[in-house]
């Protein structure tokens, strides 16, 4: 979501002049969209916005924090970094062009990290210049679970979904700029319930059903969905709508009922599988990826175990695992009985070696299949594009540039760590996406 959120913030200072650099110093404003999920990732803004600080003394750049951790740190941010100009939220970025205008007048410092009452969504403008092949669309934002762990709810604030005019029009946008494939977007997309045209309120099922009917839209995603929300409609989705992918992140979390009741996960590991059998029965072949959390507070053996246990039972073409990371604020953090860092280091590795064994048993069945490919960009060397298979797999193909938004029949030959190589099986039923 980030990564979307930092292509509106891109297309919003486009009319003020400014173009996309990679290279810090040679803009004239830095952006760092941050992320407060895990200590980790929140502690890594301020050694980045240390090596800024001869930006901003050499260029006189302007240099902004967006993202979670400016929404949850703001004032020590300005405290850390007496350098930086700008601190805003993820609901506020839309704000952009006048909190810059306040700066350069010399209004002082600006921190924008209420959520403030008109959705930022409504004052975006309609997206400008090429898309991305696979593109991103945010359909919600936020979250009312509270898992115990989980700083989103705090961050990114309440729930919310928009309307979906709003979404078939940016969608629509998108494909007529290049997209052939567009992942929607939310912290639990698939509690989406916007409102159509009629005013009445539909389900993530039936906005996949309505934009898949957009032509030269190939495919479709969606990411990330919580167990409980997995609706009839949504399962009946991926049973007959072709452009939907035979690929679903749905994170678990842990397989200890008792971990899961005290993370107010609102589920048992046996709806977990419950959940996972009927997907099954309804697309057979679908691909599961998943987030664990290894060391939450009270973590036994035997809890530890009971993830092993659903991990096996369950098989994941993919997964993120993470050490538990307490973080301010969450019920979480201020639990008794924390798992020691040298246990929580043990358990993650045994995970993360089963996992690695699933995923390239997932990857090694697909050797010898001819799967269609949906080609996205240059590959590392010349000569060289990557795609990916309905399965969300990286491919290298030996094909021209003139390839990348096309899909083509790819015969499997081979893999690498995180990806599998092929060659193109028949070039005649290559096909504009
Ligand atoms: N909405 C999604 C997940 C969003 S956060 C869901 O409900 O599943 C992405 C992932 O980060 C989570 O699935 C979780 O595995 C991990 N995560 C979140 N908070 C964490 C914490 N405090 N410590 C470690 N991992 C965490
Ligand atoms: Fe965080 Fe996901 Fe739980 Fe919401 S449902 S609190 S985003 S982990």
């Amino acid at each position: 979501m980030n990564v979307y959120d930092s292509a509106r913030m891109a297309e919003l200072l486009a009319p003020l002049g400014y173009d996309a650099t990679q290279r810090p110093e040679e803009a004239d404003l830095v952006i760092l969209n941050t992320c407060h999920i895990r200590e980790k990732a929140a502690e890594k803004v301020y050694s980045d916005l240390g090596r800024l600080k001869p930006v901003k003394s050499e260029r006189g750049a302007l240099i902004a924090v967006a993202g979670c951790v400016a929404q949850a740190e703001g004032e020590e941010i300005l405290r850390r970094a007496p350098y930086v100009d700008m601190v805003f939220g993820p609901q506020s970025y839309h704000r952009l062009p006048e909190m810059i205008a306040r700066v350069l007048r010399g209004a002082g410092r600006v921190i924008e990290t209420d959520f403030p009452a008109v959705p930022k969504f409504d004052s975006l403008p309609a997206g400008v210049g090429a898309s991305e092949v696979s593109a991103f669309l945010t359909v919600q934002e936020g979250c009312d679970k509270f898992c115990a762990f989980c700083v989103v709810p705090y961050t990114r604030g309440a729930e919310y979904s928009r309307d979906v005019a709003a979404i078939e029009a940016e969608a629509r946008s998108l494909v007529a700029r290049g997209a052939a494939e567009i992942t929607l977007l939310g912290q639990n997309v698939n509690a989406y319930h916007g409102r159509d045209e009629g005013g009445a309120v539909i389900g993530l099922g039936a906005l996949l059903e309505r934009l898949a009917r957009i032509e030269g839209l190939a495919r479709l995603r969606y990411m990330t969905s919580h167990p409980r929300d997995m609706d009839e409609a949504l399962i009946a989705a991926h049973a007959g709508e072709p452009k939907l992918m035979p690929f679903l992140h749905l994170p678990v979390q842990s397989g200890s009922d008792r971990l899961l009741e005290a993370m107010n996960r609102g589920h048992c590991a046996d709806d977990y599988r419950r959940l996972v059998d009927r997907l099954r029965r309804a697309r057979p072949d679908l691909a599961l990826s998943s987030d664990f959390i290894v060391g939450f507070p009270g973590e036994t053996a035997a809890d530890f175990e009971a993830t092993m246990t659903l991990v096996r039972d369950t098989g994941f073409a993919s997964a993120y695992s993470f050490k538990f990371s307490p973080r301010p604020g969450t019920p979480a953090a201020s639990l008794d009985s924390p798992v020691p860092e040298a246990v929580k280091d043990e358990r993650l590795q045994i995970l993360q070696a089963e996992l690695r064994v699933q995923q390239d048993r997932f990857n090694r069945a697909a050797i010898g299949q001819v799967l269609p490919v949906l080609f996205e960009k240059p590959g590392r060397h010349l000569g060289q594009v990557v795609g990916r298979t309905p399965y969300l797999q990286a491919v290298h193909v030996d094909a021209p540039a003139s390839w990348i938004g096309t899909i083509a029949d790819v015969a499997i030959v081979g893999m690498k760590t995180n990806s599998l190589t092929g060659a193109p099986a028949d070039e005649r039923k290559r096909i504009p996406a």
